[in-house]
């Protein structure tokens, strides 16, 4: 559950959120159809009998066995033994470093109450993400949403002045929106856009947003360690941790392999 807000004097104080809002999904009668086709039947059978019902999992498995034509021994005749199980079968594609079969498999993540601090950082991983973050162009601030490290919250000097600088921050915001009559009726809405994208200059980086970001598993793999090492910066480095634990918990086989030390995500198998 999202801890809610908690207000500080007038201020919104809020945590950064992940919400896990969408998953592969496989269509099982097409992925038959195309089995039969190609001899390779049994693979199916073998889900259905193991109840193997994750279809991220199924979906990078489908891919790998694609590539060497391995749904059962003899259909490619250099092949004369098949792994059966599902969890050795991707195990092998980490160790064996097959990054491309990750690739098809995507979640995405509500990312909610983060700052343009971590934001900025996050959009620079580019191969296998797609981002859409809230416009603050049109999205007018009425307020200044704020996250603060417990160890800043601990400091009652360091709260007391942050806040008196964050309130005065918002009361400009409104100010500015009273001053330029963004309320009025008949106000046309590219000019309240052009004030809006004017009045957002006077938020901080910290100011707490919103973006949807989707990644592939390779991306994600790649992320989570980079992006909870010890060097990287503290709100990224919680988000990716909750990224990491959601994934973990949601494609063992493919995210099971990290030691987490002091909230850094290790993986045994490196750049896949
Ligand atoms: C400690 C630290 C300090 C940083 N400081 C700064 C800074 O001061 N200023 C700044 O601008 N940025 C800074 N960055 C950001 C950094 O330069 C990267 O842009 C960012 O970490 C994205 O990670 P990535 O390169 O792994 O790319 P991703 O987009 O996550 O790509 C994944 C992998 O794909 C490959 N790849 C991606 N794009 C290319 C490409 N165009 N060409 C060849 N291979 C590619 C690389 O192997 C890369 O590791 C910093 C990052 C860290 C971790």
């Amino acid at each position: 559950m999202p801890l809610s807000p908690v207000v500080f004097q007038d201020m919104k104080i809020v945590q950064p959120e992940v919400y896990l809002i969408s998953r592969p999904r496989l269509d099982y009668a097409a992925v038959a159809s195309y089995l039969r086709e190609v001899g390779g039947e049994s693979w199916l059978e073998r889900l259905d009998a193991g109840r193997l019902d994750n279809d991220a999992l199924n979906l990078a498995e489908f891919a790998g066995r694609l590539c060497y034509r391995s749904w059962e021994p003899g259909l490619n005749p250099n092949v004369t033994r098949v792994r059966s199980d599902q969890d050795s079968y991707l195990q092998n594609i980490l160790s064996s470093a097959h990054g491309s079969v990750l690739e098809h498999v995507s979640f995405s993540f509500a990312l909610h109450n983060v700052s343009r601090v971590a934001t900025h950082e996050l959009v620079r991983h580019r191969p296998g993400t797609a981002i859409s973050q809230e416009s603050l162009r049109f999205v007018r601030l009425a307020d200044i949403p704020f996250w603060f490290p417990a160890w800043a919250a601990d400091d009652p000097e360091l709260m007391e002045r942050a806040t008196d600088l964050l309130e005065r921050m918002e009361a400009f915001q409104l100010w500015m929106a009273g001053h330029f009559g963004l309320d009025q009726a008949g106000v046309p809405f590219h000019e309240k856009k052009h004030k809006t994208s004017f009045m957002r200059r006077f938020a901080p980086d910290g100011v707490a947003t919103g973006m949807v970001w989707t990644a592939n598993v390779r991306a994600l793999r790649h992320t989570i360690e980079a992006r909870t090492d010890p060097g990287a910066e503290e709100e990224i480095r919680l988000l990716f941790g909750k990224i990491g634990e959601l994934m973990r918990s949601e494609a063992p086989p493919l995210f099971g392999d990290y030691t987490v030390e002091d909230g850094a995500w290790i993986p045994r198998w490196r750049k896949v």
